[in-house]
């Protein structure tokens, strides 16, 4: 608003100069009328306006995207007041809650705190892969606390002129402290608070030292928090990790398979459900997805129902939702050839039989019906929730990813493209077993990064060893089954999908 009076003025200003000037070229009579001192003022007050108006849009520029009043999302997120998400928002996450609660607790009664002594930690970190609820949590948070929510993410302060991240941060502080109680969160903190021997980056560092001295400054400051959230931890460096700082590191992971059901109760509680849904069920087919990912499939569920034109989201809308998020857009209008057709029936069947025989998770649907990049996929999940695996799992993970190439080759003896992904699964677990779980021959030990380039061949050929082995034997396992492999690749050309409970059935006698 400020900004706009200036212009206006320094408008009309600029306007009456010019006058002035017309006037004066052409001596008219009129300008007698005005003294010397009328004229400059004029002409004084002009150039202060423009002046001003100038300095006014510089230091505009200096204040973070989300910090500045004309930027509307910013205002949205950040109109410097409490967003009414709090931690009934928030599914599962319980312990993370709870000692989010005692922070709150510190600042609405500092004062129990402080006679016996405690000083809350007022940096706390969160970090975790992509989409697990870290900005949430932190909105809920100030929420909860009734406190003015500051958003900032850490490549807003990412700057080609030295200072200017600087300046935000420090302009990020001030808002803070001038609106108190309040939160600042700043996603994306490895974009400026990364390890500083990296690489040498005049700005980057002025960037950094500027945080770690305001949040020295801040300290003192009994009402404000701030909260970092990254995807990588590693990367940050040591000063901003150290007592007094970010001194609360909050692993934010993905969902167990309670969580997953009270998220799903999260997004679906304003949506018309219908009663055969088993949210069980659903929690239980999305193993390892994120809470932004379920909260996408609630979303997409929803779509497919209004498409389908049906009132209420029942279990095939959420079913064909999970299938859209795992293997992407369906395909319309396919152009494939029935050659490929046939490749990749085989392919996905041999996937789906090596898994079955070896009892890898539970397979839910064999399709070949083209889907983002994929002619074809198997969908399974996981009986359970697992944290650890063995080796001979590990195996069996690299058995069943390659059992699409042992099919091609089984049945056309010869190979196609369509492993590529398959194969670059398989060899990072293989490489993981070999350089991180101590599962190769070098015993148990684990080779770093920076080492594997003096040990590279041998540790390929370790590698090589892993996959060849299990190339061999999902090839035998499909030999043996190879009456299962061609009946199901038929009916996959045929009816393009199988169901996982049909899968059972070709392996009972039967059948
Ligand atoms: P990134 O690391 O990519 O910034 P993030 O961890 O900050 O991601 P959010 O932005 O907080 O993730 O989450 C994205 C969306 O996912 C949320 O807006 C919400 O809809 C949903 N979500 C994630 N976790 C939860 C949860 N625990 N409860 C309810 N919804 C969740």
């Amino acid at each position: 608003m400020k900004n706009k009076i200036i212009f206006i003025l320094m408008l009309i200003g600029l306007f009456l100069s010019s006058i002035l000037m017309v006037l004066g070229v052409f001596n008219l009579s009129i300008l007698d009328r005005l003294t010397a001192i009328d004229k400059l003022a004029i002409w004084s007050i002009t150039l202060f306006l423009v002046f001003y108006h100038f300095k006014l849009k510089h230091n505009h520029q200096l204040v973070a995207a989300s910090l500045s009043s004309n930027n509307k999302k910013a205002e949205q997120s950040n109109t410097s007041n409490t967003p009414d998400v709090t931690f009934n928002d928030v599914a599962g996450l319980e312990e993370i809650k709870e000692e989010l609660l005692e922070v709150i607790d510190f600042i609405k009664d500092s004062e129990k705190y402080k006679q016996m002594g405690a000083k809350i930690p007022r940096g706390l970190l969160f970090y975790g892969p992509p989409g697990t609820g870290k900005t949430l949590l932190a909105k809920a948070f100030a929420g909860e606390s009734n406190s003015t929510f500051l958003y900032a993410s850490g490549s807003e302060f990412v700057e080609k002129y030295v200072g200017v991240g600087a300046k935000r941060i420090r302009t990020l502080f001030e808002k803070a402290k001038k609106e108190p109680p309040s939160i600042i969160f700043i996603d994306e903190i490895d974009a400026i608070g990364s390890k500083r021997n990296l690489d040498n980056n005049n700005e980057k560092d002025q960037t950094l030292n500027q945080l770690l001295v305001e949040m020295d400054g801040f300290n003192k400051n009994d009402s404000i928090v701030i909260i970092g959230a990254t995807n990588r931890l590693d990367l940050l460096d040591d000063a901003l990790l150290r007592p007094g700082r970010f001194d609360r590191h909050i692993y934010v992971g993905n969902p167990n398979v309670k969580s997953r059901e009270e998220i799903f109760k999260v997004h679906i509680k304003d949506k018309p459900i219908d009663k055969t849904v088993q949210i069980k069920s659903l929690s239980q087919k999305t193993h390892g997805f994120s809470g932004a990912q379920l909260a996408n499939i609630a979303n997409e569920a929803a779509i497919i129902a209004v498409r389908n034109n049906k009132k209420k989201i029942d279990g095939n809308d959420f079913d064909a939702a999970i299938e859209r998020v795992v293997a992407g857009l369906k395909v319309k209008n396919p152009s494939v050839q029935l050659r490929e057709k046939r490749v990749v029936a085989h392919h996905e069947a041999g996937h789906a039989i090596v898994g079955k025989v070896l009892d890898i998770d539970m397979i839910q649907k064999i399709s070949i019906v083209p889907r983002g990049q994929a002619l074809g996929y198997v969908l399974k999940f996981p009986d359970e929730d697992r944290y650890l695996l063995t080796k001979e799992e590990l195996l069996n993970k690299i058995k069943m990813l390659l059992g699409g190439r042992a099919a091609e080759l089984l049945i056309f003896n010869e190979i196609t493209t369509g492993a590529q992904d398959d194969l670059k699964k398989a060899t990072d677990i293989a490489q993981n077993m070999v350089c991180s779980y101590g599962m190769g021959q070098n015993g148990h030990m684990s080779i770093e990064e920076q080492y594997v380039k003096y040990n590279i061949r041998e540790i390929q050929s370790q590698i090589k060893n892993i996959i060849d082995s299990a190339f061999q034997d999902a090839f035998n396992i499909l030999k043996e089954h190879q009456d299962i492999l061609i009946r199901m690749a038929n009916h996959l050309i045929i009816h393009e999908t199988i169901t996982g409970k049909d899968v059972d059935k070709y392996f009972s006698k039967n059948y």
